[in-house]
């Protein structure tokens, strides 16, 4: 057994960080679990269940709404996690930052609000063969309006965007540019600054959809260069049904609203209605108060572990999974670009990624297995599916151990 020591050269003492995190002690099927589906949604620390349990405990009141004392602690925590998220992703101000229920919600606003009084017939979205379906089904709903089509800038056998490419795609007739900064299914990371720059230059609009991103690296939506970047917070360790839309301060004014009702006016009269500056013009309705508090938590567990020492561990944990896995006979990954996040789509042999995440699950590890909402992925590389060994800091050398060992019998058993 390779077990990590308890303080590893990135300066992690991962015992005293799992202990952050209750689920991770918990028992399936008899074994200690082997949480590996953190891509699907990540583990949540205890600051961020206290975060959500004190806010019902303590304050809870709707927000902007009410004049009395919780009314007002509930607005400040709330608009204080906009503050906090705005300066984790570097906006250039606090407005510019949307609240949604994640990606998906994130990916439709603009196709709604942005793209949809937009497009006109013989116009183009660009999106890449890697995309999840959040990034590729709310432009074909806007392509199907307008009579505009969606353009695939392909991948190689590795999972990396065939660079050259671009330049052929990037026509005038082009809208806008939809793609994703980190891959859920092959662990890639795009050059997303440099692929920015280049449609700038042509004055393309870009959108990213940041979901597998904000857990891994630092994100700096100004220095990117892009013009919307979405992102979700389970993944980051956060609530469910959290999330932002980021655009520039200029685009969300350009916007009208895309769900009315409470919050987002300025004044209603049956005879019309005027709307709220960005971003509460985008947010109708009670949104999910809890949730944004414990993002905030999220982000602040994530700053005091330094993302840069999060990297430099899931390197280390990347690279020895790696090693592990393709010792299993058989074994094939998908998706092999240098410097990918900690994500291995695998298969092994003829086997179903069904079977093999089912018969793993049966010693208390988890895997995701199916298309992993990337169908034109999976069709890319002629498979039904893959299973999915997802990692985050958290995880551990003795767990990939025991997790190469479970897929090697597994395979004995299938094959
Ligand atoms: N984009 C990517 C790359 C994802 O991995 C996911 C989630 O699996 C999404 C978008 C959708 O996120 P959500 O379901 O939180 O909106």
């Amino acid at each position: 057994m390779n077990a990590l020591p308890a303080r590893d050269l990135a300066g992690f003492d991962v015992e005293r960080v799992r202990a952050d995190f209750p689920a991770l002690s918990r028992l399936v099927h008899g074994k200690p679990l082997v949480y590996f589906d953190n891509a699907n949604t990540a583990q949540r620390p205890r600051a961020v269940i206290d975060a959500v349990v004190e806010y019902y405990t303590e304050h809870n009141a709707n927000v902007s709404r009410a004049v009395h004392t919780l009314g007002a602690e509930a607005t400040a925590l709330y608009e204080g996690a906009r503050d906090r998220l705005a300066r984790w992703i570097n906006a250039g101000s606090r407005d510019e930052v949307v609240f949604t229920s994640g990606t998906t919600m994130a990916t439709n606003l603009v196709a709604y609000a942005w793209a949809m009084p937009r497009l006109r017939e013989g116009d183009a979205i660009v999106v890449t063969t890697m995309e999840h379906h959040a990034n590729i089904v709310p432009w074909q709903l806007a392509c199907e309006r307008s009579g505009a089509k969606l353009k695939v800038w392909p991948i190689t056998p590795e999972g990396e965007l065939v660079e050259d490419a671009l330049d052929r795609l990037l026509t005038p007739e082009v809208k806008l540019l939809a793609l994703t900064h980190v891959s859920n299914a092959l662990g890639t990371v795009n050059p997303v600054a440099r692929i920015a720059a280049q449609a700038r230059a042509r004055g393309i609009p870009v959108l990213v959809d940041g979901s597998q991103a904000l857990p891994h690296l630092a994100v700096d939506v100004q220095a990117l260069g892009v013009d919307f970047y979405c992102f979700t917070g389970h993944k980051m360790f956060g609530p469910t049904g959290t999330g932002a839309l980021w655009a520039r301060r200029e685009i969300l004014e350009s916007m009208p609203p895309f769900l009315g009702g409470g919050e987002m006016i300025r004044t209603v009269r049956f005879e019309g209605s005027t709307w709220a500056d960005p971003p509460h013009r985008f947010e109708a309705g009670t949104p999910n108060i809890a949730g944004f508090i414990g993002l905030a938590a999220a982000v602040d567990y994530l700053a005091g572990l330094g993302i840069e020492r999060i990297a430099a561990r899931e390197r280390d944990l990347l690279a020895h999974a790696t090693a592990r896995f393709l010792e299993v006979p058989g074994l094939r990954i998908l998706g092999t670009a240098p410097g990918k996040a900690p994500v291995i789509s695998f298969l092994v042999g003829g086997v179903h990624a069904h079977d093999l995440a089912t018969l793993i699950d049966a010693e208390g590890i988890a895997v995701r297995s199916g298309h992993h909402c990337a169908h034109p992925l999976m069709q890319h590389y002629g498979v039904a599916a893959t299973a999915r060994a997802s990692l985050a800091f958290y995880n551990t050398h003795a767990e990939i151990d025991r997790c190469a060992e479970a897929l090697e019998r597994a395979r004995r058993m299938l094959a």
